[in-house]
């Protein structure tokens, strides 16, 4: 079996070739890098095709499933790289649902909570369609992958194509870019370098934090179920911006400063899935405890920071 990732070389895209080598499977890369990294495939025996999706995608031989996961993800990088995650979004997203549709495989669309924009509606459930400021410094992102998510249901419509939405919410653990702007590589970094931990806001702001092993358990079950309508994966615990910042403090044992910054511009106030289809569905839900995964990431951040 042999299966694309476009996005690949990122932080979820090769947690997810790694595992999916692991059961077998062949896995092709398609990666521009703007936001991956090689490194991240160094130990991976992967076909890996250095290209920007925006490009017309071909691919010699069979494909039994496409995953696609290209894409800016995180704030920074996203509003740094504003047109080009819409064109991902957009001509990219249309280009891997050309190449299933020629293949005759099934194709995966790595969504995002960012579709529920500053939530109304706690928890979110699937069957909400969100408030999102379309003109707002986020809209690169969130726009591209609600416009992304109606491409898809078009081509599973009117094309018969075999299509999957997985709405990713805050994902981590090795592997995150420790530049990305993130909470979670900036408070970690910020603590194993005494330095103070920036907190945006009055950090009563809200997120859910999975672990990165589940999150892949989670996309791996759905490449199984032959359901169309867009699945939460998150894990439901809810934790806040400065109780995040106290936990990865004292995990590290940081004598950092606490301090306070702007908060970006329509930054949600909260984020927290409902996982009930995710359960029914796929019998999944998270196991890693926060802590737990926490403790993980520090120690690879300290590795790759040579502490
Ligand atoms: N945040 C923070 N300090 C930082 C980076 C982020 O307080 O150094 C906050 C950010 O304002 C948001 C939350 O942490 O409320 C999560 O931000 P992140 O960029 O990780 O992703 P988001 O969930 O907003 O997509």
């Amino acid at each position: 079996m042999r299966s694309v990732i476009t996005g690949g070389a990122g932080f979820i895209g090769s947690h997810l070739a790694e595992r999916l080598l692991k059961e077998g499977w062949d896995v092709v890369v398609v990666d521009n890098l703007c936001t991956g990294k090689k490194e991240n495939l160094a130990t991976l025996p992967v076909e890996f095709i250095e290209q920007d999706i925006c490009d017309p995608l071909s691919i010699e031989g069979d494909v039994d499933f496409i995953l696609h996961f290209a894409s800016p993800a995180s704030p920074e990088d996203y509003m740094r790289l504003g047109v080009e995650t819409l064109a991902t979004g957009s001509i990219g997203t249309r280009n891997v649902l050309e190449l299933a549709r020629e293949k005759r495989c099934p194709v995966l669309f790595a969504s995002t909570s960012e579709v529920y924009g500053d939530p109304l509606v706690h928890p979110q459930r699937e069957d909400y369609w969100g408030n999102v400021n379309p003109v707002g410094p986020r809209s690169v992102y969130d726009e591209a992958k609600r416009f992304s998510e109606a491409l898809v249901m078009a081509y599973h419509r009117y094309y018969g194509v075999d299509t999957r939405i997985v709405r990713i919410f805050n994902t981590y653990g090795p592997r995150m870019r420790m530049n990305d702007g993130r909470v979670v590589p900036n408070f970690i970094t910020q603590a194993l370098r005494r330095e103070p931990i920036t907190v945006y806001g009055d950090g009563t702001q809200g997120r859910s934090f999975c672990y990165v092993s589940d999150l892949v358990e989670g996309i791996v079950r759905m490449m199984d179920v032959g359901e169309h309508y867009p699945v939460n994966l998150g894990n439901p615990e809810e934790i806040s911006v400065l109780d995040f910042a106290y936990l990865v403090k004292g995990i590290v044992e940081s004598e950092s400063p606490i301090v306070f910054k702007p908060l970006p511009q329509d930054d949600p106030k909260r984020r927290r899935p409902d996982i009930t289809r995710a359960r029914k569905l796929l019998g999944w839900e998270p196991v890693v405890p926060l802590k737990e995964g926490l403790k993980e990431t520090i120690e690879w951040f300290r590795r790759e920071m040579g502490l």
